[in-house]
């Protein structure tokens, strides 16, 4: 079904999959499969993320340089580990925006202004990881050194006031805290939301996320500050596209509102026409 045209602002490079056998699929495949199902929605262009341990931004930017008019390198950043240099070696490689998660101290930390401040001059949005973080029955060592406080959607306001021509787009609606992220979107011009992760919650009740997520988003007046993002394999993407045009379509966004959402918005922040 080709829905409506987006531009998708959440997608990692594919990391190991497994088919239903449980053979590994080869990453050729994973990427093709990835690519087709995004076009065949409707996707015009996709942001793509080179996280990874280590990083894949080689990868990522030979797909960009392959299909510049469809892939957006987003390149991952990881706070407190790398160089504010990192910023325009990423900015040379082709990489259009940053992305960034687990930082080892907290996103609003000073030490990162050096970071946020090369990303505002070469003008290359940022991804924020925000909320909840995912974490494998079993995992977890000192060495791992997450947090998932130091991620929280407050943490963006003094980035956003303190860099304003750099755009912050955060994820997941910082949830499950959404009232948070919304209310900082409201009066930072410079800061939008993606709600993947919450928009198609599996292990909880989706009824009550959702409603949690528009008395936020509707309490605070922001529906026209969100941006489409999925953060899911190729086959749960559509159920993503049809779970945001239903929220959407709850908050009264007409089709002019929604095409902001699912293309507009990212447009205006990468310079797309
Ligand atoms: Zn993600």
């Amino acid at each position: 079904m080709a829905y409506r045209r987006f531009i998708d602002a959440h997608v990692h490079y594919p990391q190991t999959a497994f088919d239903p056998t449980g053979s590994q699929i080869p990453l050729e495949r994973q990427l093709d499969d990835l690519l087709n199902m995004e076009r065949s929605l409707g996707c015009q262009r996709l942001c793509l993320l080179s996280t990874g341990n280590p990083p894949v931004h080689d990868a990522v930017a030979q797909l960009v340089k392959e299909q510049p008019d469809f892939v957006i390198g987003f390149g991952y950043i990881r706070l407190g580990t790398d160089e504010p240099s990192i910023v325009d070696e990423l900015g040379d490689m082709g990489f259009r925006g940053l992305k960034t998660i687990r930082p080892l101290d907290n996103y609003d930390s000073k030490a990162y202004y050096p970071i946020y401040e090369r990303a505002e001059a070469r003008n290359m949005p940022i991804l924020f990881h925000t909320g909840q973080l995912f974490r494998a029955p079993g995992s977890g060592s000192r060495a791992e050194d997450v947090s998932t406080a130091r991620m929280m959607p407050w943490m963006l306001d003094p980035i956003a006031r303190a860099f304003p021509k750099l755009t912050l787009i955060g994820a997941h609606l910082g949830s499950p805290s959404f009232a948070e992220a919304a209310w900082v979107a409201r009066w930072n011009e410079n800061v939008y939301w993606d709600l993947s992760g919450p928009i198609t919650i599996r292990y909880g009740n989706r009824k009550i996320v959702h409603e949690m997520m528009y008395n936020a988003v509707a309490g605070a007046g922001i529906t026209h500050k969100l941006v489409f993002g999925s953060d899911v394999t190729p086959p749960e993407i559509p159920d993503v596209v049809t779970a945001y045009d239903a929220f959407l379509d709850r908050l009264d966004a007409d089709s002019l509102d929604k095409d902001q959402v699912f293309y507009g918005n990212m447009a205006r922040i990468l310079g797309i026409e």
